[in-house]
């Protein structure tokens, strides 16, 4: 009979080093009961990722993915392998298993490819051996073998995966901040960290910048209702529970900032205004491999008209080289860019029946004399983008004007 099983992940900072390695392998075997299982997964130590990324980019401007994902790969697998050998030295037993050999089946598209199915086998069976499954997060393996990465910070999505396959009774996200807060706190040190937030916030706040868990990570917890606590692997204190959602749901309108700093702006100046120009320029962006976040496009008084559009700053190059292409076939002007903007935004289920919101946002710029350049909204965030080097005054700003720090006003 198989016992409940627990998803602990542990990112890059709690396993930068040997000393935090076997605290983690502490702190798994007090998880380990005789009542239930663990698997645990693991990001590469510290900054490993990066700096495998840089070593690339040493050797070529435009690497191939699948050379890529080889290399990024690896970072885990030394992870993986030094915890189990840490909680081996502790007297309990424990294997490391990569993707590959754990069988998390992902499509072809290296770097950021998509689970497909994962098998329980090799994980039951080293379970019923009472061993505890330590698993390389980040990772996978198509039918034909090659080794893929599920994007960065992926190592989130094979926890939330991994607790799907397994039916965990919860998947315990293990980082360098006691859980998720109003704003990074490494920007706002007033930030206040939320005891629930829904499914629904926590994927909102991912997608416009906050770090702090993969975006798709969560996009899988909501499909498929999983309980996620995120938690900080320093400390015993209770983090955030991300659930589907909240009793209180109408009590307060904004719940959190972020802040994007990696998008720049491209302009294609004096598009001929005729129906069907629009879905050629993003049809030809598209299939150069570019996604395009937010899109402004000018009022025509001239039969001509500007159209502006925020790109993921890597994608920057490529972004443009595609717009002076498009601009020469639809004979449009020039193409400028802005390499430097960020999106900072306000995010809260409760602001769909919040009126004013909006202002109050644009206001609380306007009086730091920040100039919003491009706007967009969704039912429960609204998004700026502005010039990169104001972004964190811009939060700081915002946290307050909606009154995130206070203790009185702060929600559950
Ligand atoms: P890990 O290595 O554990 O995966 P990450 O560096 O990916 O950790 O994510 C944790 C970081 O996310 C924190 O150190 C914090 O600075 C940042 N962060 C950004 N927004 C938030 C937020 N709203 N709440 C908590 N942390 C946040
Ligand atoms: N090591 C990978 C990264 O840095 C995956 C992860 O940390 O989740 O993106
Ligand atoms: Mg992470």
């Amino acid at each position: 009979m198989s016992k409940p099983v627990i998803v602990q992940k542990f990112g890059g900072s709690s396993v930068a080093n040997i000393e935090r390695i076997k605290a983690v392998a502490k702190r798994v075997l007090e998880t380990k009961t005789p009542k239930n299982d663990v698997v645990v997964v693991v990001s590469a130590l510290g900054d490993t990722t990066d700096e495998l990324e840089a070593m690339a980019y040493q050797i070529s401007k435009n690497p191939s993915e699948r050379e890529m994902d080889m290399l990024m790969s690896t970072g885990e697998q030394i992870s993986c392998s030094l915890l189990a050998m840490a909680i081996k030295a502790l007297g309990h037993d424990a294997i490391s298993l990569t993707g590959a050999q754990v069988g998390i089946r992902t499509d072809q598209s290296h770097t950021k490819a998509r689970i497909e199915r994962i098998s329980e086998k090799r994980m039951r069976k080293a379970l019923l051996e009472n061993k505890i499954v330590i698993v390389a997060g980040y990772q996978g393996i198509t039918h034909d073998n090659e080794i893929t990465t599920l994007g960065r910070g992926g190592s989130d999505l094979t926890a939330v995966a991994l607790a799907l396959t397994l039916k965990a009774k919860v998947c315990e996200i293990f980082t360098d901040v006691k859980g998720i807060y109003t704003t990074d706190p490494r920007i706002v040190k007033e930030a206040r960290k939320l005891k629930t937030i829904t499914f629904s916030e926590m994927l909102e706040m991912a997608s416009l910048g906050a770090q702090v868990m993969q975006a798709r990570s969560i996009e899988v917890a909501k499909r498929f209702n999983i309980p996620i606590h995120v938690r900080s692997s320093f400390s015993k204190e209770e983090g955030t529970m991300i659930v589907k959602s909240n009793e209180k749901l109408e009590e307060t309108s904004v719940r959190g900032v972020t802040c994007n700093k990696k998008e720049s702006k491209v302009t294609i100046c004096s598009v001929p205004d005729r129906p069907g120009v629009a879905a050629q320029i993003f049809n030809d962006i598209s299939k150069a491999s570019v996604s395009v976040d937010t899109i402004v496009q000018n009022v025509s008084h001239t039969r001509h008209t500007d159209i502006s559009f925020t790109v993921a700053r890597s994608d920057l190059s490529k972004a443009i080289k595609a717009a002076e292409t498009i601009a020469k076939k639809i004979k449009a002007g020039q193409v400028l860019y802005d390499r430097d903007v960020a999106r900072v935004s306000i995010i809260g289920s409760g602001m769909r029946s919040h009126l004013g919101i909006a202002a109050t946002m644009f206001k609380a710029l306007a009086e730091k004399k920040i100039n919003i350049e491009m706007i967009s909204t969704s039912e429960i965030s609204i998004s700026c983008i502005i010039k990169e080097q104001v972004a964190e005054q811009a939060v700081r700003v915002l946290h307050k004007k909606f009154n995130l720090d206070k203790v009185n006003q702060q929600p559950r």
